[in-house]
């Protein structure tokens, strides 16, 4: 193995590492990951949000966490979506939610898990608001799958999922989810993955995800690009373009703090844009996997961070 892949693979083992992740939340929001989180509050990812709003950018709202422990966890953690979709609601910004189903108890019991996500949709349903799950490590793929297609019969309009492009198994996921017109965040994939059940190169990884984003698009449904890859958007542009793609049915999305003249200037050419905007207390996970995907960014880890909206 080669060392950039070994230090990728060392930084998402720390991501799930239960006591990297503790001592990490004793230490705020130090290391650099002010980059890519919005703040520890609720306060601090609302004013973010203001002030995307405001350069023309919606956006998803992700109170961060993960591979909760016990029952109690995952009730305070969908207490907490509760929360932030009163937020919005309350101060009015273009925003939505995304959820993790590990997050909600997945990990311990999947009965649990689904009445707590269906708790969180029925009332993103009644606010007019909308919840993505996040698709997380290839254990959790089959059953997050079976919630999302549960969740989605009862609430066709207020639940959307992610596809990852590094799995062999995703088009076919991508042709069946199309049958249902789901809505579909897609994704390369953010985890480590065996080479049993996903392609390890990135030229593969990139093939892929440009299939499966004109796949997704063609079939009518609501499609949005989640990639920061300037090749992948320009060549998805002109397929949008040549195939006559209303602009209404996509949306390219990006993380807070990762290419931010590149969100703006898709602003500029008119196309929809939104913001995953990431906080709170949990944040080392998430903050590894965005080290793992660019070894220069480990220049965060020495770096004191000043401004957090990019
Ligand atoms: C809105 C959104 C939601 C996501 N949700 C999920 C999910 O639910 N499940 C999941 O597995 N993955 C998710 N991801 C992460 C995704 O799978 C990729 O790991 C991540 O987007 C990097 O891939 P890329 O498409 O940007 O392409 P890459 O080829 O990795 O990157 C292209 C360029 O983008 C920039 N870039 C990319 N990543 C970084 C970074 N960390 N720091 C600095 N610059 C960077 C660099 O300039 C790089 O050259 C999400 C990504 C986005 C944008």
């Amino acid at each position: 193995m080669d060392s950039a892949r070994m230090g990728k693979n060392t930084l998402l083992y720390f991501a799930q590492n239960r006591m990297a992740n503790r001592l990490a939340k004793q230490y705020g929001l130090k290391l650099g990951a002010k980059r890519f989180v919005a703040g520890t509050s609720i306060d601090a990812a609302l004013q973010a949000s203001r002030e995307l709003n405001a350069h023309g950018m919606t956006v998803t709202l992700d109170h961060l966490g993960e591979s909760v422990a016990n029952a109690g966890e995952a009730h305070k953690a969908t207490q907490s979506c509760l929360e932030v979709l009163n937020a919005i609601g309350q101060v009015g910004i273009k925003a939505r939610l995304s959820i993790k189903l590990t997050q909600l108890g997945l990990g311990l019991d999947r009965e649990l898990c689904l009445t707590n996500v269906l708790t969180i949709v029925e009332n993103a349903d009644r606010l007019n608001n909308f919840v993505r799950i996040d698709m997380e490590d290839f254990r959790y793929n089959a059953a997050t799958l079976e919630i999302y297609r549960r969740v989605h019969r009862d609430f066709p309009n207020s639940v959307g999922i992610v596809l990852q492009a590094s799995l062999f198994k995703t088009k076919e996921d991508a042709l069946d989810l199309a049958q249902a017109q789901a809505n579909v965040r897609l994704v390369k994939g953010a985890y480590r993955e065996s080479s049993g059940v996903a392609w390890q190169s990135k030229s593969d990884i990139d093939a892929s995800y440009v299939d499966l984003l004109r796949i997704y698009l063609r079939t009518g449904n609501f499609t949005a690009i989640a990639t920061h890859d300037d090749a992948v958007i320009e060549t998805i542009k002109d397929f949008i373009h040549a195939n006559k793609i209303p602009l209404g049915r996509l949306e390219f999305q990006m993380l807070y703090g990762i290419r931010s003249e590149l969100a703006k200037q898709l602003v500029r050419e008119n196309y929809p844009v939104r913001i995953y905007v990431p906080f709170g207390n949990d944040w080392f996970a998430y903050f590894m996997r965005r080290l793992a995907e660019r070894p220069s960014n480990m220049a965060f880890l020495f770096r004191r961070d000043t401004s957090i909206v990019r």
